[in-house]
């Protein structure tokens, strides 16, 4: 059903932003994507992971039918083992004994029906989700303040701000048309303040006209002192505060303790700049906080978030234009999850699992006397009762917790250990699929069909326009064959993703009565041709708000039981784990620009990999002197809990004492590059949400005896180099290397690691330890070695260009053996403009030369930033550092 020339509209895959995608089948298989204009989210825009999504819908490496033990099965063989097996397991140990831990990168109709088995008929509450690692105590934080939860605001409330404090949230990496969205608002209106509160210097700081790079986890205390000068200089909403809200003597009072000075020396910050944040604050009625991990990746979470509500509760600047507590969310249907309990604790639109009554309505409608009446494991507590033997049977579903998981050598230690691992995913190699005993093929995107909600509570179609792969299903069906089997049949008759939309939309409305916020009730007879044609919606939609309804709590009544916003007394707290002797850095760990979550899609992307090609630690200049480092070197950094084997990258974005690593990296890229396996599994008490943001570990240079890289035509496995690290690239694949055993010969080894005949170019100085080789096949390059004792090793971005060339000349054959580029083809430099592969000496060049001496000049010359403007911030920096 390949949708060929249609323009089919969908939404992007990867971040909470939920931008609108147009995407093209065009005769020759190819796909192309850009913005969909339409689309109020975006209107058009995409950042470079959105942009590439063509790049990433080819058949390598998708699972094509199910396997038991590595043995190609028939759907109805694997369904039926896994009905059998979970049944067996449930009627000898109990519903508690068996677990789903599923995504946000499923559908709400997919998410809907794991639910609805696993605690609806299974009888436990053991479903979790990986949301739970990037917004649970987000949604603690709401749910405490106002009873649900509820994202009050959206994005258009960022445009019309006069102030929007960023916390937390390298936007500019993270949730770029969201960025590219607030750089436009400020561009327009150069009175809008942007003040960022980060440990890390990042490139969201490129618009912040302060930037508070606080101690990390410290984010209570400064927004505790902020409630404290709003009541110290009154700038309270007393009418607000005394007719709609509780808790505000109580809050006020915990925050005493957290005068200017304290904050500033607890916070290590300057009075000067934490006066100055707070002064504006106070002094701008529109003000939103826009927050995520940095905020919610923490042992005090839920605190951080609700210590932001409560400044916004105080001077009454929520449920209005332009101002609110906004909690963005890193995956593209982490809402959608949120609103059908896909979270452990929560039931089914956005009802308590200890509310008798919510209990009472949700078994009436699914007819179900099962119900679950407990929570369930929260994700790090879900592994830990695998690998202690509680739970025997683990159903994960589209994510990669072998990677993302704090402590993430535990998680495969437990699944190594477990009875039964069931793995339903699109990928066939991952770090979790290794450990499946069952494995099914699921849709992917572009493939599969159903609803996404984003960030501002936008609901949207995700339509497939491709035919699925092999034998790949969409989850829903998976679910739902499984449930059947397990004698549940009538309660999942579903032949389409409609109609499982439609009970969801039902559920939401089933005996409502405004008094439950999340209500999509509208929906609930919707026709198969309106769902097809469903535009973007932000709910409630019910007869009340007909077409949506862009903010919430306009009518300043909250869900509670009285139905006043709750303020929360905070009593900061620091993180878990503290820095020692032993371990004595702080490890931060986040997202790159050009990667999504595990990099099992984006790295099918050689645009998308060439910005940062290689699993890096980024380290203060001081530190790199301190632990004797080199820029350019390997590091070992350890914890606790695990260790990496990372590339040192000297960084002004990071302070004295802490350290930042990437959280793509996996072992079907890197050797020893997953760094949750080095995080801490430290949890917010309430939320349950990983303490990702804050792990003590030491440093060292780690010194091999030999550096190289190998950049091939064809893929290689290099494995059983003591470091390695691989990424695709336009026509090659790109290996660093490095051995702790001095090599026998780097001739020999070179040249058994390829089976493909042609003229070997060599260079080898013995005495310096110095090798260097390229194969040419057909006046082609087929493959380039380069070797030596230190880091130092020749450009890669050079050699990589040579790829793309039809045929090498004599002046190239030289440059090879020579190491160096030569004047017929300057090297570019590390691509710093994925979209159109513009690398940072071209950049550079241009400005030295004068000719560029703006963002624009670099666009009209180079193209550079034109596209999705995801490197515009790096542009900058590059014209400043000139
Ligand atoms: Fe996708 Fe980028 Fe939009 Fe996020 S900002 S939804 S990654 S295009």
């Amino acid at each position: 059903m390949n949708a060929l020339n249609k323009v089919t509209k969908t939404t992007c895959p990867y971040c909470g932003v939920g931008c609108g995608v147009e995407a093209t089948v065009h005769d020759n298989g190819e796909v192309t994507v850009k913005g969909d204009k339409s689309h109020p989210s975006n209107f058009g825009r995409l950042c470079s992971k959105g942009s590439a999504l063509g790049d990433t819908v080819s058949s390598d490496n998708r699972l094509l039918y199910p396997q038991i033990n590595g043995q190609r099965v028939g759907w109805d063989t694997a369904l039926d083992t896994i009905s059998q097996k979970l049944s067996d397991i449930v009627e000898e140990h109990g519903p508690d004994a068996v677990a789903f831990y599923v995504s946000g990168q499923l559908l709400t109709e997919d998410y809907y029906v794991a639910n609805k088995l696993m605690k609806g008929f299974i009888g436990s509450a053991n479903i979790d989700t990986n949301s739970r690692l990037c917004m649970s105590s987000a949604v603690a934080g709401y749910k405490r303040a106002f009873g649900v939860d509820a994202v009050p605001c959206n994005y258009e409330d960022l445009e019309q701000a006069d102030l929007i404090v960023i916390e937390g949230s390298n936007t500019a990496w993270c949730h770029p048309v969201v960025f590219q969205r607030i750089v436009k608002a400020k561009q327009e209106r150069p009175e809008l303040k942007v003040v960022v509160i980060d440990p890390r210097k990042t490139a969201t700081c490129d618009i912040a006209d302060i930037h508070l790079p606080l101690r990390s986890g410290t984010d209570t205390t400064l927004f505790n002192g902020l409630l404290h000068y709003l009541a110290e200089n009154d700038v309270i909403d007393h009418d607000f505060v005394s007719a709609h809200t509780d808790g505000f003597e109580a809050a006020t009072t915990a925050a005493k303790q957290q005068t200017l000075s304290v904050v500033a020396e607890q916070c290590d910050l300057t009075e000067a700049d934490v006066l100055a944040f707070y002064k504006l604050f106070a002094d701008t009625e529109k003000v939103v906080t826009l927050y995520s991990q940095g905020v919610n990746q923490s042992s005090s979470g839920t605190d951080n978030s609700n210590s932001i509500i409560n400044c916004h509760l105080a001077t009454g600047r929520i449920g209005k234009p332009a101002m609110g507590p906004f909690s963005i969310t890193g995956q593209p249907n982490a809402m959608g999850g949120r609103e059908v309990g896909g979270l452990a604790n929560q039931l089914a639109a956005h009802m308590d699992i200890h509310n008798p009554q919510h209990h009472d309505i949700v078994s009436r409608f699914w007819k179900t006397d099962n119900l679950a009446t407990e929570q369930g494991a929260k994700a790090v507590d879900l592994f830990r009762d695998v690998e202690s033997g509680k739970i025997k049977a683990v159903w994960v579903m589209a994510t990669n917790p072998v990677v993302s998981l704090p402590d993430a050598d535990q998680v495969k230690n437990a699944l190594e250990k477990c009875e039964l691992v069931i793995v339903s995913d699109c990928e066939a190699n991952t770090d979790t699929t290794e450990h499946a005993d069952v494995l099914l093929p699921a849709q992917g995107w572009s493939e599969k069909d159903g609803t996404v909600t984003n960030s501002e509570r936008r609901i949207s179609h995700q339509r497939g326009f491709l035919t699925p792969v092999g034998e790949a299903k969409a989850d829903w069906w998976i679910i739902s064959e499984v449930a059947k089997r397990m004698g549940f049949a009538e309660a999942f008759p579903y032949q389409s993703a409609v109609e499982v939309f439609r009970e969801h939309a039902a559920l939401s409305a089933f005996e409502n009565e405004g008094q439950r916020d999340f209500d999509i009730g509208l929906m609930a007879d919707i026709s198969e041709q309106d769902y097809e044609q469903l535009e973007p919606i932000q709910w409630p939609v019910n007869a009340e708000n007909p077409n949506g309804k862009q903010r919430l709590f306009e009518d300043k009544r909250y869900f509670t039981d009285n139905g006043r916003a709750k303020f929360i007394a905070i009593e900061p707290h620091l993180p878990l784990n503290q820095v020692s002797t032993e371990y004595p850095l702080v490890l931060n760990t986040g997202r790159i620009r050009d990667q999504w979550h595990t990099m099992t899609r984006t790295a099918r992307s050689s645009k998308l990999n060439a910005h940062l090609p290689e699993p890096f630690v980024e380290v203060s200049d001081d530190d790199i002197a301190r632990y004797q480092l080199e820029e350019g070197g390997l590091a070992l950094v350890q914890s606790a809990w695990g260790s990496v084997i990372v590339r040192v990258q000297q960084s002004e974005s990071v302070k004295s004492g802490n350290i930042f690593i990437s959280m793509h990296w996996n072992a079907q890229y890197a050797s020893l590059a997953r760094v949750d396996a080095a995080v801490n599994p430290a949890v917010d008490p309430i939320s349950g949400q990983p303490e990702s943001k804050h792990t003590p570990v030491n440093i060292k240079a780690y010194q091999p005896e030999w550096y190289g890289f190998v950049l091939s035509h064809q893929p290689l496995n290099l494995n059983e180099c003591d470091y390695w690290t691989k990424i695709k690239g336009q026509q090659f694949w790109r290996y660093e290397i490095a051995g702790e055993q001095a090599l026998d010969s780097y001739d020999d080894w070179v040249k058994q690691l390829t089976d493909v005949s042609g003229d070997w170019l060599v260079f080898e100085d013995a005495s310096a330890n110095r090798y260097r080789a390229a194969l040419i096949v057909d006046n082609k390059i087929e493959l380039v070695a380069m070797f030596g004792p230190d880091h130092d090793l020749p450009s890669r971005s050079w050699l990589s260009q040579l790829f793309s060339e039809p045929e090498l000349n004599d002046e190239m054959r030289n440059a090879l053996l020579a190491g160096r580029p030569g004047a017929g083809l300057p090297d570019v430099g590390p691509i710093v403009c994925a979209c159109f592969g513009v690398g940072e000496n071209t950049i550079k060049d241009a400005i030295s030369c004068g000719k560029a001496k703006s963002v624009d000049d670099l666009g009209q010359q180079l193209k550079a930033g034109t596209n999705c403007g995801s490197c515009i911030p790096e542009l900058k920096k590059l014209l400043q550092s000139a």
